[in-house]
């Protein structure tokens, strides 16, 4: 096996929401720790999806013809511009094998979203890791270390695990820093959650500029984690590129058409986002009383300080059938991160903490 491939660290997703119930028998378990939607799967989707499941013999639209052309209408932009993938994880793993390999380095923050890190290793291309600048995306940094060998350069925004953003006149003197043959890539995984009007969105208020590729996923505002769809929208030259490697049938069939459902269940989304907003802000009025700090977030999670090891608060919430988040991997040793869950789960998380604090002096 190459080098290149033993020096990989797989990916640990959350853990999912049987594991409380297998390795301790807890019955009801709250997941706090994959920044998903808790309100469950769009009506919409749902009915779709049972439409379809009688013709499930068939192979897939290999085009996604149906879910391109809707996503190209919503951003007004041309249907040869997009790429859907089997999770946005799947575009990022194409751009990466397209782009990149031996001797090619992809810029990305440290810490940041680890299957950037991942692909790029994969591809046999060399990661670089520039860390934040406190809890932002430093951006200069990342600018002063571009090199003739920089194929790619990975941002998020919002960004996790640090919940932080980047405004359009920073994006823009950024990419005006930029060599002509690189790509950018602005991983909006958590965008529809943004309070602040000042962030840059890179379909609603695009940068005209061909290096530029969006990534958007279905599996966090739209609820969709399980069905694995997301998408990019990109240069049509560099999706020609993407559509000679990708596996021909990426995006099954229920995954389209429940996406496709999703983008039109207005309802669903406003429900869940306006969820996910108040959690926040109950968690953080709570918090804070708690006298624990919360860092500000633009995304449907957040990152608080609980100022004792965060991996043996991770493992005493697990007992009282919460999945949280410990963030010392990532060079926060003290730190948790949550997403926000329905009511009764934000309170039962309040709880759970309060107990598992107290014990812990
Ligand atoms: N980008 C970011 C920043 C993420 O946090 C995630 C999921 N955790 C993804 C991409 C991947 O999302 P998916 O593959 O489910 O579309």
């Amino acid at each position: 096996v190459p080098d290149h491939i033993m020096s990989i660290v797989p990916y640990e997703p959350g853990k999912p929401l049987d594991f409380l119930e297998r390795e301790y028998g807890i019955q009801k378990s709250i997941k706090l720790a994959s920044n998903e939607n808790p309100l469950g799967t769009s009506p919409m989707a749902v009915k779709a999806i049972s439409d379809h499941l009688s013709t499930m013999n068939r192979y897939p639209d290999g085009s996604a013809l149906k879910l391109v052309n809707k996503l190209a209408d919503r951003f007004n932009i041309s249907s040869e511009n997009i790429v859907v993938g089997n999770g946005s994880d799947d575009i990022i793993a194409l751009l990466a094998h397209a782009f990149l390999g031996a001797g090619r380095e992809a810029l990305m923050p440290l810490p940041s979203f680890l299957m950037y890190e991942i692909s790029v290793k994969a591809s046999g291309g060399n990661p670089v890791m520039i860390p934040l600048n406190g809890l932002e995306i430093d951006l200069d940094a990342l600018a002063d270390s571009v090199t003739d060998k920089t194929s790619m350069v990975f941002l998020t925004n919002p960004n996790n695990p640090t919940g932080t953003f980047f405004t359009k006149e920073k994006f823009t003197a950024f990419m005006s820093r930029m060599p002509e043959n690189l790509l950018v890539i602005v991983d909006e995984a958590y965008i529809e959650f943004a309070r602040d009007e000042n962030i840059y969105n890179s379909l609603e208020n695009p940068l005209d500029d061909q290096r530029i590729v969006s990534l958007r996923t279905f599996s966090k505002a739209y609820g969709l984690a399980g069905f694995r769809v997301g998408y990019g929208v990109m240069d049509a030259f560099v999706a020609g590129v993407i559509h000679r490697i990708r596996q021909p049938f990426n995006v099954n069939s229920l995954a389209q058409v429940a996406a496709a459902a999703a983008l039109d269940d207005h309802d669903f989304l406003e429900k869940g986002i306006g969820i996910m907003h108040q959690g926040i802000d109950f968690l953080s009025e709570e918090l804070t009383e708690m006298d624990i700090p919360v860092m500000p977030t633009q995304a449907n999670f957040f990152l608080m300080d609980v100022k004792q090891d965060a991996t043996m608060v991770f493992n005493a919430l697990l007992k009282q059938g919460i999945i949280a988040r410990s963030m010392k991997s990532y060079g926060f040793p003290t730190y948790l991160r949550i997403s926000a869950g329905l009511p009764d789960e934000n309170k039962a998380f309040i709880k759970a903490l309060k107990k598992v604090l107290s014990n812990h002096g």
